[in-house]
């Protein structure tokens, strides 16, 4: 029998587009897109679609064969749901990847929680998994390890610098350690 695969859960904003990074200064390594996925036109309900400004995107084409090389299953865990199969994977040579569909997306959290955590620990099931966000803290981390009967790492990543090396090192030490 095999055992299947740890599940990385990635943020798409911050991890993958680093969009705190200074503004005129293009991270190294990164393409500069700008791209209207409909939830972002659906942001400016008073302006027709034409004059509604596209999204700024850096993403560094280098990320996709990076993660395709790690042990784990892809899995989007991101507010762009569908729509970074449709405009995120293609710039970064990732296939179409199964998606998180939250039920309620930025819903405050009772315990101050990321309004993710407790919607990840539910859709993992027990599964292993790692989470990468920008956004999540320890308080994130320790529900997790609470409330997640398998393994899980909660791993933040800094959005003005985007995934790096090192994250790549810790998600595969992770894996190799199960
Ligand atoms: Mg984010």
């Amino acid at each position: 029998m095999t055992t299947p695969l740890p599940r990385l859960l990635l943020d798409v904003d911050g991890p993958l587009n680093p969009y705190a990074a200074k503004p005129h200064q293009r991270p190294a390594g990164y393409g500069t897109h700008r791209v209207k996925p409909d939830s972002w036109v659906a942001r400016f309900p008073q302006r027709p679609a034409e004059y509604v400004r596209p999204l700024r995107l850096w993403i560094n084409p280098d990320h996709g064969p990076e993660l395709l090389s790690l042990p784990y299953e892809l899995v989007w865990a991101t507010t762009w749901m569908a729509e970074a199969n449709t405009w995120i994977a293609p710039l970064l040579g990732l296939p179409e990847l199964p998606y998180v569909a939250w039920p309620q997306l930025h819903q405050e959290d009772p315990d101050g929680l990321h309004w993710k955590t407790r919607a990840l620990v539910a859709w993992a099931a027990g599964r292993p998994f790692v989470w990468v966000d920008d956004e999540l803290g320890p308080q994130d981390a320790a529900w997790i390890a609470d409330h997640h009967p398998g393994r899980a790492l909660a791993l933040h990543v800094d959005p003005k610098l985007g995934l790096r090396g090192g994250d790549f090192a810790t998600l595969r030490e992770w894996a190799a350690a199960a």
